[in-house]
C-alpha cells in the first residue's frame, strides 16, 4: 500500500492513481481547480445551459436531488440564484436524523421550493441492504441506486429538462483526468462511479424475497422518450465544502458543532444513520476511513499540514461508528455478532495479513497503530 505525498490518501482507495512522484489523482484534481480549469468559463457554460433549459422547460426548469444537508443547500441556493424553478426530491432514508429531518424542513420552508420526499418500503430497503451487506460488503448500495435512479426517473415522467447534482467526486476525491474535468452524470458514470458494484436492479431480483414491484423505485427508466441533462454544480463552480457550508448556515442550515457522525467533520454526513457504515466498510475492503478522505480535503484546502493529518488519525484511532452499527443490527433484526462476521467476509487480501493471530496493514500509514489483541480485534470494546 502506498500513500500520497501530499495528503493521506492509499493507492487502495478506487479511483485514486499516484503519478511517478507520488501524488494522487485527487490532488491532481485540487490542482486542476486552481489553474487548469477556467471558472470563468465554466460559469458562463452554466448560464447557457440554464437559458437553453428555460427554453425546454414546461413546468419545473430541474430537479435538484437533496438530502438536507450543506450541499443540497447550496445547489437549491445556486439554481434559484440563477432563475431557475425547482423541485427538490429526496430518497428517504430509512434511517434520517431528527437533525437531518429538520434541514430538510427549513431548507423547503426557508428557499421556497416544492419537494418530495420519496420513500420506500422500509421492508424493502430492509432486505435489499441485508442482500447487498451479505454478497457484497456494502449496506450502501440500495442507497446509491436509489438516490441516482430516483431524480433521473421523475425528470423523465414529468418532463424537467435539467437535474442539477452536487460535486463532480471524481474532481474532489480522485478520477482520471477527463473524468476529473467531465460535468455529466450519465448512465455510463453510474455503472463506473455509482457504489453499484457493477449491478442493476433486475441482478437483485429474487434476492431475499426482492420481487419486480420491491424494485421499481431503484429502476432507471428503460427507454426514455425524453432527454434530461444531467450534471454536476461542481464541474461550474469551484466546489468547497466548508464555503457551501457557510452559505448553507446563511440561510438556515444547522448543525451540531464538534459532534462529528463520522471522518472529521462536524457539517457533513448527518442526515442518516446509516452512511457511516457504507464508510466504514472501506476499512475492510481497502484499508482506511472516512477520516483520511476528510483531512486529506482539508490539507488540500491549506486548512492543516500532511503532518497533522497524520497524528489526527493516530488519535481517533479505528472509531468505528457503534452507535450506528447498533442501530442497522437492530432495523436487521440481527445480532452485532452478524454484522461483525460479514465485515470480516469481506476483508481484502490485497490490503490485509495475518500474522500472531491478527490483522494488521504492512506498511500502513502509523507505523505503531494498534491492531488490538489477537483473536479479539473484531469486537468491539
Ligand atoms: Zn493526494
Amino acid at each position: 500500500m502506498r500513500y500520497c505525498k501530499q495528503c493521506i490518501l492509499p493507492d487502495t482507495r478506487p479511483g485514486i492513481f499516484l503519478d511517478d512522484d507520488g501524488i494522487c489523482s485527487a490532488c491532481h484534481g485540487h490542482r486542476d481547480k486552481e489553474t487548469k480549469i477556467d471558472w470563468t468559463s465554466r460559469a458562463k457554460a452554466f448560464e447557457t445551459l440554464v437559458a437553453e433549459t428555460k427554453t425546454q422547460s414546461t413546468s419545473y426548469d430541474c430537479i435538484v436531488p437533496v438530502s438536507g444537508g450543506k450541499d443540497s443547500w447550496y445547489q437549491v441556493i445556486k439554481a434559484k440564484e440563477h432563475g431557475l424553478s425547482v423541485l427538490a426530491v429526496t430518497w428517504r432514508t430509512p434511517a434520517r436524523t431528527e437533525i437531518g429531518q429538520r434541514n430538510l424542513d427549513r431548507m423547503i420552508e426557508k428557499l421556497g421550493v416544492d419537494h418530495i420526499d420519496y420513500t420506500i418500503s422500509p421492508d424493502v430497503e430492509r432486505r435489499f441492504m441485508k442482500a447487498t451487506f451479505e454478497e457484497r460488503g456494502t449496506t450502501g448500495l440500495p442507497m446509491h441506486m436509489a438516490l441516482f435512479a430516483i431524480p433521473i426517473r421523475l425528470a423523465v415522467q414529468f418532463r424537467i429538462p435539467l437535474i442539477l447534482w452536487g460535486e463532480n467526486p471524481q474532481l474532489e476525491y480522485g478520477g482520471n483526468e477527463l473524468e476529473r474535468l467531465s460535468n455529466t452524470l450519465d448512465a455510463d458514470w453510474l455503472s463506473k462511479h455509482g457504489c453499484l458494484e457493477s449491478t442493476d436492479a433486475s441482478y437483485w431480483l429474487g434476492k431475499e424475497g426482492l420481487s419486480e414491484t420491491d424494485l421499481h423505485a431503484y429502476r432507471l427508466p428503460a427507454s426514455p422518450d425524453f432527454t434530461v441533462r444531467s450534471v454536476f454544480l461542481g464541474a461550474f463552480y469551484k466546489w468547497n465544502s466548508y464555503e457551501n457550508t457557510r452559505i448553507a448556515q446563511d440561510h438556515g442550515f444547522v448543525y451540531e458543532q464538534g459532534a462529528e457522525r463520522t471522518g472529521t467533520w462536524d457539517f457533513a454526513d448527518i442526515d442518516c444513520e446509516f452512511i457511516s457504515l457504507h464508510h466504514f466498510l472501506k476499512w475492510y475492503k481497502f484499508g482506511f476511513t472516512r477520516a483520511f478522505d476528510t483531512l486529506s480535503v482539508q490539507i488540500r484546502y491549506g486548512m492543516i499540514t500532511r503532518d497533522q493529518a497524520v497524528a489526527e488519525i493516530r488519535r481517533r484511532g479505528l472509531d468505528a461508528p457503534k452507535a450506528d452499527i447498533a442501530t442497522f443490527c437492530a432495523f436487521q433484526g440481527k445480532s452485532e455478532d452478524w454484522f461483525w462476521a460479514v465485515c470480516e467476509k469481506f476483508r481484502n487480501p490485497d490490503v490485509w495479513v495475518r500474522s500472531e493471530g491478527r490483522w494488521t496493514i504492512p506498511d500502513f500509514l502509523i507505523p505503531d497503530w494498534d491492531w488490538g489483541k489477537p483473536e479479539s480485534e473484531m469486537e468491539p470494546s
